[in-house]
Formats: structure tokens, sequence, C-alpha cells
């Protein structure tokens, strides 16, 4: 679907280098760690202030946000996105938001791969139960359905093996943490290879998108954790629950063909969510008109 899109898709313009990009790991020391220190409560309101301005909340079923969630482990979600270009959507709760990372090509299970992740706005909370279709001619137009979610453990360490608080080590440029989905298990790292700077501290990690643009790359940790054959079992394991999912799952829980992929969370396709729409029978488009009718999006 969708020709001559207005809108342009987060993420949607880069082309994806693949493995051959800079470098994971050795940007721990590029910045001082001072000013990095946030505070929660206003970073969340702030942090929506971007994913609000970008979208118009009568024309789309996107969560405006609101929602603050307390305590317990936090929360990780991958989402297909099949806007103009195609793309997946990382996202990682942080202080109330979910920061959140356009990966082309998606995550990968083999510590070898290094995929090129670039940041986008924070979404609220709410965004990680999304799927749907937003409305062409909307910001970032196309059908979301959720790939993977489930909770993620910080495991950032300094050089003397003492954990740095996960948004620090964002800040800093490069952020281990332990997934714990449905596909995706074991130890992955973000690591920041260009821009940032010295902004790198700010509320936002996408900056205005324009200018020297952040980019990182999103790569599995070699052994590590449940990262070993346990951890690839589970992925296994995982991946039965959603059948079908893509060809080449063999390497725990990495995404094979995007448009045979189910979502953690409904079991549909891609397609499937897209006609669901159109049909006007499922959820999520907004082609009705009008949020306030209530049938929302499905649990
Ligand atoms: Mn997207």
């Amino acid at each position: 679907m969708a020709s001559g899109r207005a809108a342009r898709a987060e993420g949607g313009s880069n082309g994806a280098p693949g493995g051959t990009v800079g470098r994971a790991g050795g940007a721990s020391s590029r910045d001082s760690a001072q000013g990095l220190a946030r505070d929660p409560a206003r970073g969340s309101a702030r942090a929506l202030a971007e994913y609000r301005r970008r979208r118009d909340f009568g024309r789309t079923r996107e969560p405006r946000g609101g929602e603050t969630r307390a305590g317990g482990e936090p929360v990780f979600v991958v989402q297909i996105h099949d806007a103009s270009t195609l793309h997946y959507d990382f996202r990682l709760e942080v202080d109330g938001t979910l920061k959140s990372w356009a990966v082309p090509k998606g995550p990968s299970a083999d510590p070898h791969d290094k995929r090129l992740a670039m940041p986008t706005e924070d979404h609220p909370m709410e965004y990680r139960d999304f799927e749907g279709v937003i409305a062409e001619g909307e910001y970032g137009a196309g059908t979301v359905i959720v790939w993977d979610e489930g909770g993620y453990r910080n495991i950032s360490r300094d050089r003397r093996g003492n954990e740095i608080p996960f948004a620090e080590a964002l800040a800093r440029g490069h952020a281990s943490f332990r997934l714990d989905g449905s596909k995706l298990r074991g130890d992955y790292a973000l690591t920041r290879f260009r821009g940032g700077g010295t902004d790198g501290g700010s509320g936002s990690g996408s900056g205005s998108g324009d200018g020297s643009r952040e980019a990182w790359l999103l790569v599995k940790r070699e052994g590590g954790g449940r990262g070993g054959a346990k951890g690839r079992a589970g992925g296994r394991a995982g991946a039965k629950g959603a059948k079908g999912n893509g060809a080449r799952t063999g390497s725990g829980g990495a995404p094979g063909d995007p448009f045979r992929a189910r979502s953690a969370l409904s079991g549909r396709t891609l397609g499937q969510v897209s006609a669901e729409a159109e049909s006007g029978t499922g959820s999520g488009t907004e082609s009705e008109e009008g949020p306030g009718s209530g049938s929302g999006t499905p649990a």
C-alpha cells in the first residue's frame, strides 16, 4: 500500500549499511558522565513533546501517552513498522517513556551482526501495545505489529564491574541489557557511533532529526547470561508460540521474513492487521474517524 505518502516514516530514509559500520563496545569512555543525572518525573512529559508534535491525535489511534508505570521490571518492545520503508522499532522503557530506535534490518541473534539503529523520538509507555494502521498522510503511515515484547535488565557495568544506571549508560553512548522476550533472549548492547556529543544527556536522544544525526549499533553480545545454549533454547520455545514466525528462526528468535512474522500479542501478521483495518473489523484504522468512538485498540 501507500505510494507517494507525504509523511516520512521515522528512520525510513536511511540506508542500512548492515554489518560494516563502526565498532561496538569502544565508546564508553567518550563522554564524561557529569551532568547526566536526570529527573524522571520531569523527563517523561518533556520527552513526549516531540512525539506529540508529530501526530494529530484526532487522526491517528496511536496513544497520546500519559501513563506512568511505577516499579517492576522495565519492559522492551520490538514493533515491525511497514512504513514507506519497512523497519523494526526497538524500544526500551527508561524513566517512564520508551526510548526508541528504528532498526532497518531488525535485531539479530548473531553476535557478528551489527545492526544500524537510528534514534527516534521517545514514545509513550502505551505504545508498547500498539498495533494497527497509521493512515496515509499521517506521520509514520503504515501498518504496525508488536513483534516481540518482554522485560529487560540493565547489565551495564563500568570497568570495575559496578553497575551504571541505565539512563546514564545510554547518555554515555553504550548500554548493555538482558532481554527476556518471547523471541529475543539474551544479552544485547546499544552503542552510539555517530553524533551525540555533549548533547547525549538531553531528554530527547533523537535530537531534532537534523544535522549530525545520531546513529547507534544494536549488537547481540557473545556468551553472557542466557545468551548461551539455554538462551537459544528459550528463543525457540518462544518462537513456537508464534508459529510461522518467518523462515530463518534458527538463530534464537532473529526476525525472518517480516511479512510472515506474527505479533507476539495477537498472533496476527502485518497483512492481517492491515486487512482487518481496511474491512473495519479490526483495530487501528482511524478511517472511520473518531478516537472517541470507543472501540480503541484491541488487547
Ligand atoms: Mn517506526
